[in-house]
């Protein structure tokens, strides 16, 4: 019995220990990737927070700057949440085809719309819980939502973020996006997260790279990284 207590004590060190460890590596990537991107934001274009709804539910599997040239003729033809709501899905997949997934992102948009403008006057909720409810808003738009649109503790784990929390040794083979974000909510200060998650698009995108080799020779966590490539 004792010893089961040991160990149990012991296990719980070591957990807390490694908890802290990751913490302290997170300040210090936070910190440094602060200094290298002082002014990375989101990169999709938006000037009303229902248009980042739209575009954040077109980016999926299509690049931002992609969605941020076809969001143009969208909101020409349908400048406001009423207008998009009054539109048929086949209307808004015609505009929208090129991001890809036309069908399926076409009848979330239109649902989305509709219930903006049905259920909350045309603007956009303002707790997660409600974003999440929202046709074709998971965790990580509703996170961007939450973060950028409202400046609330926000993690968004996309495909960067993960690759490079995995590589720089903030989680531990996790691939889960919800399992990333939850691991990551312990170590990363809430007001750090959502600037945090955008320094990573940037850093994932030029220098931790996906499809090439990662260029760890100019990489400013060269000397802190568990390099899990
Ligand atoms: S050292 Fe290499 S693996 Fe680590 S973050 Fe930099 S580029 Fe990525």
């Amino acid at each position: 019995m004792q010893v089961t207590v040991f160990l149990e004590l012991f296990n719980y060190d070591i957990e807390e220990a490694k908890r802290m460890t990751k913490e302290k590596l997170a300040l210090e990537v936070i910190d440094r990737l602060k200094k290298e991107y002082p002014d990375a934001g989101c990169t999709l274009d938006y000037d009303q927070a229902w248009k980042l709804l739209v575009s954040v539910r077109l980016a999926a599997q299509c690049t931002d700057a992609r969605v941020n040239v076809v969001v143009e003729d969208l909101y020409a033809k349908y400048p406001d949440v009423a207008s998009l709501a009054a539109a048929e899905p086949e209307e808004i997949e015609a505009i929208v085809r090129p991001c890809g997934l036309g069908k399926s992102k076409a009848r979330d948009i239109s649902a989305c719309m509709r219930i903006l403008h049905e259920q909350y006057a045309d603007n956009v909720p303002t707790t997660f819980e409600e974003l999440l409810k929202l046709p074709g808003v998971g965790r990580k738009s509703a996170n961007l939502i939450m973060g950028d649109v409202f400046g609330k503790p926000a993690i968004v784990t996309d495909t960067h973020c993960i690759r490079l929390c995995n590589r720089i040794g903030l989680v531990d083979g996790i691939k889960e996006p919800k399992k990333v974000e939850m691991a990551l909510w312990k170590i990363i200060p809430p007001e750090e997260g959502s600037d945090f998650c955008h320094r990573l698009v940037y850093h994932g995108r030029e220098v931790c790279t996906a499809r090439t080799k990662p260029y760890c020779d100019r990489c400013c966590l060269a000397d802190i990284c568990a390099k899990n490539i």
